[in-house]
């Protein structure tokens, strides 16, 4: 389906940004992936994606938080061909009240989770308006709907998502690009891993327990979201038949936002 196409996907060497570009690459695009470590194992996926799907795939440390370094992934994945398809996903999160929030951490995460959507889709918009095709898919969360106490920074973001998501649709909307935005609940990545554990000891509960009443108590499926999920509607949004499919939020929630 995305034969010849060039795919940035921001974050992607873990999580929903791996499953997401792995997608991509089973459907054919070149593919580069992006984080700002520049491991040799983060090198390595690339290496991997290259073999497995036989497309281009590369891997480009950016930090998101950076403007110019947003502009120079664009720039570089360009390299393979000009960017078709760009996901932003990469996200951090901080938890804390508002009057303790720290202002490194807001800055940070309105850089990375909603800054950093504005300036790749600055850098890539061009060359998609001249192909006449192209298809932004931002991974905003259910906090861009609703919101949770004690994170006001990454709730903010991601509303923030959705108000570029919209008004890039209607800059872009007749010149064959579509943008969109996915809303996801708890999706079972290492990061939620990780803070399962951290609530088996806070709440001094077993895994179970925790997972239901604490992890998914908004999600009423009680079932985690699949990384395979979120990248199945990307490439859905990817699709022809998503053509008329603009400036929306799309929630893979469990029924979170129908409570
Ligand atoms: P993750 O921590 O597994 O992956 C995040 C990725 O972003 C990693 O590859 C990391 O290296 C990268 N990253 C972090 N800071 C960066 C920076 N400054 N520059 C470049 N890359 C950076 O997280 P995840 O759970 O897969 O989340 C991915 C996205 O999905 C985020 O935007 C997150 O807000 C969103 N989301 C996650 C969930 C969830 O439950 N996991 C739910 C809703 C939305």
């Amino acid at each position: 389906m995305l034969k010849g196409k060039t795919a940035v996907v921001t974050g992607s060497t873990s999580g929903i940004g791996l499953g997401i570009a792995e997608a991509l690459a089973a459907e054919g695009a070149d593919i580069v992936i992006n984080s700002f470590t520049d491991r040799a194992e983060d090198h390595a996926i690339a290496e991997r994606l290259a073999a497995e799907h036989g497309v281009t795939a590369r891997y480009v440390a950016a930090d998101m938080s950076r403007q110019e370094d947003c502009r120079r992934l664009i720039e570089t994945a360009a390299e393979i061909g000009p960017v078709q398809v760009l996901v932003n996903n990469a996200g951090v999160q901080h938890v804390a009240r508002v009057e303790d929030f720290p202002a490194e951490k807001w800055y940070a995460i309105i850089a990375i989770n909603l800054s950093s959507a504005f300036f790749t889709i600055a850098a890539a918009v061009p060359a998609m308006r001249q192909a006449g095709w192209g298809r932004i898919v931002n991974i905003a969360s259910a906090h861009g709907l609703t919101a949770s106490p004690y994170k006001s920074a990454y709730v903010s973001a991601k509303h923030g998502v959705l108000g570029l998501t919209k008004t890039v649709a209607l800059e872009l909307a007749e010149a064959g690009v579509t943008c969109n935005a996915i809303c996801p609940a708890y999706v079972k990545t290492p990061l939620v891993e990780g803070q399962i554990a951290d609530q088996m000891k806070a709440h001094a509960m077993d895994r179970e327990t925790v997972i239901r009443e604490v992890m998914l108590e908004r999600q009423p499926t009680k079932e985690f979201v699949k990384v395979s999920d979120v990248a199945a509607m990307t490439l859905f949004l990817c699709s022809d038949a998503a053509a008329q499919i603009t400036g929306v939020p799309i929630s893979i929630d469990g029924g979170w936002t129908a409570m």
